[in-house]
């Protein structure tokens, strides 16, 4: 068994880091380096798919319960327009291989790709 990710260490409190949203299978928090005005992170409680495409061949419906709390969290903390990023591989940028998605929102209307 490799160890927890860093995100399965926040979800059982063994880092501190505010918990601002969650339903049965997905949490969200706030990204430790934010890279937008609003930016913040939603993550499966599980840790068993590595990145989106492995979520969205071995569990469908928990993905769509991830764009759903992405979709709350960037109503309450932004005005609801949000982009929505799953680095996915070492070579886009992923460093954590728990999948995750980038909440990002906050007068992003300029440039195409941020
Ligand atoms: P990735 O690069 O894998 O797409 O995204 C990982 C994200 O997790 C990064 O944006 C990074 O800032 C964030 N992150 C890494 N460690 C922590 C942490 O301990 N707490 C929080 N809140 N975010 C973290």
């Amino acid at each position: 068994m490799s160890e927890p990710s860093v995100f399965t260490r926040i979800l059982t409190g063994e880092i501190p880091s505010e918990i601002i949203a969650e339903t049965e299978n997905v949490f969200a928090i706030r990204d430790i380096a934010p890279q937008a005005p609003v930016h913040l992170l939603v993550i499966p409680k599980t840790e068993r798919y590595r990145n989106v495409v492995e979520l969205a061949a071995g569990d469908p419906d928990l993905l769509t319960e991830l764009v759903g709390l992405a979709n709350a969290v960037a109503a309450e903390h932004a005005d609801g327009d949000f982009r929505l990023v799953f680095n996915t591989g070492a070579g886009a940028g992923q460093t954590v291989f728990h999948v995750h998605a980038h909440v990002l929102a906050g007068n992003l209307a300029e440039g195409s790709l941020g």
